[in-house]
């Protein structure tokens, strides 16, 4: 028998522990302040948006918007930025990817303070994670994290699994779960024998971007299975990298899609804008 493990529940429950010290903090005169920069309106990234502003107003922290038009210079994004990074009242800044083609990511990202860096993105962020300093930690790993530990799941010493390499997700996972003391393995689209590894895990984490890829003949028996995975398949409904229906009963624990990771997401954003970077 497993147990499906309930991002939204878990997620709500952050959210709620943030909101009180949200609250505690503005007795004490301490204000937090989250901005967000839109450049276009592209629908994704303005459901996004609009959910990250709903978030920041439930917990208690004030959100700056910038809805910036679709023809924005990267020198007037920069200048934003540049004056939010003085701004002593602003403590997070954001900037929802993706941004236009005529934008270079890369330099607006690298823009960003890195102690304003609450997505976690910033080189100087991935590079204190990687050596074990304190910094902000990108949201969707971090999220997983939490869902194992408020589910009573040990991670020391069990053999993980991440199945993806990217920047936000697959390598920061594989770091965090290092961190913890699991024994990382990281997997990716020239992995060779890749069953053989996955059915390893005792912790299997899919974060490759292919609907429904991992069955159950990627798993071993008892595994605790997360999925990173959004897709919206063609009748408007979302799945995960995971086919839950052949994967769960051989799991432990497992995420579904909805209501696993996703919700986790924006619950660490907002941990990140209240707690700022710890140590
Ligand atoms: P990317 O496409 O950036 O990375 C996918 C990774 O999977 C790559 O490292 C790639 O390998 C690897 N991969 C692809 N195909 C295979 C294969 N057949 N076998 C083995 N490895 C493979 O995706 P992201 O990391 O950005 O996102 C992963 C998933 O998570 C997506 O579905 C995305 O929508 C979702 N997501 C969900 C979030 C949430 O809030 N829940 C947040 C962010 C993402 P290689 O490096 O060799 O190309």
């Amino acid at each position: 028998m497993y147990t499906i493990i309930d991002g939204k529940k878990i997620s709500q429950e952050i959210k709620d522990e943030l909101r009180e010290k949200v609250a505690a903090m503005k007795e004490q005169g301490m204000e937090r302040t989250l901005a967000v920069i839109q450049v276009g309106a592209a629908p994704a990234s303005s459901v996004y948006v609009r959910n990250k502003k709903k978030a920041c107003e439930y917990v208690g922290i004030r959100s700056l918007s910038y809805e910036l038009p679709e023809e924005t210079t990267e020198e007037e994004l920069l200048g934003i930025i540049g004056e939010l990074n003085g701004r002593e009242d602003v403590n997070g800044i954001l900037v929802q990817l993706p941004l236009p083609s005529h934008i270079n990511e890369e330099r607006v990202l690298l823009a960003i303070a890195p102690k304003k860096d609450v997505d976690g993105f910033h080189p100087v962020s991935v590079g204190n994670l990687s050596i074990g300093r304190p910094g902000y930690v990108s949201c969707t790993p971090a999220g997983v994290i939490q869902l194992l530990k408020r589910s009573g799941i040990s991670i020391e010493g069990k053999e993980c699994v991440v199945l993806g390499r990217s920047n936000i997700v697959g390598k920061p996972m594989a770091m965090l779960l290092l961190r913890e003391n699991g024994t990382v393995t990281v997997c990716h689209s020239r992995t060779k024998n890749l069953k053989e590894i996955t059915k390893r895990a005792d912790i299997l984490v899919a974060a490759v971007g292919r609907p429904k890829m991992v069955d159950e003949t990627y798993v071993k028996d008892g595994a605790v299975v997360i999925d990173v995975g959004i897709h919206r398949n063609a009748d408007n409904k979302l799945c995960g990298d995971v086919d839950f229906d052949s994967v769960a009963p051989k799991t432990s624990y497992i995420t579904p899609v909805p209501g696993g990771v996703g919700p986790m997401t924006i619950a660490m954003l907002m941990a990140n804008c209240v707690e700022g970077i710890p140590g």
